[in-house]
């Protein structure tokens, strides 16, 4: 069994209330196969990066488990930039660009050894490629989870539809289901994507926690009120791998589970935006993961007594 995560691997340019980095590592892959790695081991990543791309930090993924073979390495060739602004409420950013460079023509490969795929992230990418590295898996994997971002709806509306109609989950933002649906409210909004095809909907809402659709069942999880947030980057992508790497874990995909996953997908999200880019989670331990698994648990905890 493996967990094959697709995505970009890129360079980010970020500015936040808090401070501004020159290129440093990010990519939805990145952060999704980082997160998943804590929970999860037999990782396969598929993506395309520059010859400008470290060598180290791809050894640094094969140290943590995550394989590599579908990982391509362009000669002479620029890797996926991306550079955001954060807003004074951290909630909400500007892109400042977007250089696809070696995404623009990218033919994603799935060497054999990703054929025993069992579960599949297909992290933040041109709709294009996640639907061909579905359609290049001989057998469908038990579970697909799909991330995708306002850039693809302004851009590819179409080819995202038809990518979104193939997967069991989809996770978007609130913002990105109101554009998707055409409908404020987010209750109405999850009923129209549910009907485009997907099973479950996740909407994550930022500091606000996320949301799990299923059929005429809701879930809510709140986000852990943190003292610092730095650097809101790859929140949702480390919320996506942290979701699929534990439903990997346990290998089970009921909703009940699901419920679990979101929580532990939320608190690798929370590690994610206390430093810039990966640091946090690159510096995590076992230890700080249970104790925040615990403070979720004691943040909703309640008794009523109903008559
Ligand atoms: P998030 O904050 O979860 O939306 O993820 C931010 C990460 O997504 C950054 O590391 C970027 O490199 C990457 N990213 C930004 N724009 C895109 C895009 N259009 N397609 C794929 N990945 C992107």
């Amino acid at each position: 069994m493996s967990l094959v995560v697709v995505g970009t691997v890129a360079f980010d340019a970020i500015e936040t209330p808090f401070g501004k980095t020159d290129k440093i590592i990010g990519g939805a892959a990145m952060y999704a196969g980082l997160s998943a790695s804590f929970y999860t081991q037999n990782i396969k990543l598929v993506s395309v990066v520059g010859d400008d791309f470290p060598a180290a930090k791809i050894a640094e993924f094969n140290s943590r488990g995550i394989k590599t073979e579908g990982l391509q390495v362009k000669k002479g060739e620029k890797s996926f930039f991306w550079a955001g602004k954060y807003h004074l409420d951290m909630n909400s950013r500007d892109t400042l660009a977007t250089e696809l460079n070696v995404l623009a023509d990218f033919d994603p490969i799935l060497p054999d050894s990703y054929q025993d795929c069992e579960f599949l992230l297909l992290g933040n990418l041109t709709p294009t490629v996640q639907r061909t590295v579905l359609e290049r898996l001989t057998n469908r994997p038990k579970l697909v989870v799909m991330d995708t971002m306002n850039f693809w709806m302004d851009i590819a509306l179409e080819e995202l539809k038809r990518t979104i109609a193939m997967v069991d989950v989809l996770t978007i933002n609130d913002e990105e289901a109101r554009q998707l649906s055409g409908e404020y409210s987010l209750v109405k909004a999850a009923r129209k994507i549910l009907a485009m095809g997907p099973k479950f909907l996740v909407i994550k809402k930022g500091e606000h926690g996320a949301l799990l659709f299923h059929g005429s069942d809701v879930f809510f999880a709140p986000a852990l009120p943190l003292e610092e947030v730095f650097d809101p980057t790859g929140a949702g992508d480390t919320f996506a791998g942290g979701f699929i790497g534990y439903l990997a874990q346990t290998r089970d995909i009921s909703f009940s589970n699901m419920k679990r996953a979101i929580i532990y997908g939320s608190a690798m999200a929370s590690f994610c935006v206390e430093k810039f880019g990966p640091e946090r989670l690159e510096q995590l331990a076992k230890s700080d993961i249970d104790n925040r698994l615990k403070q979720f648990v004691d943040l909703v905890q309640f008794d009523i007594e109903l008559n």
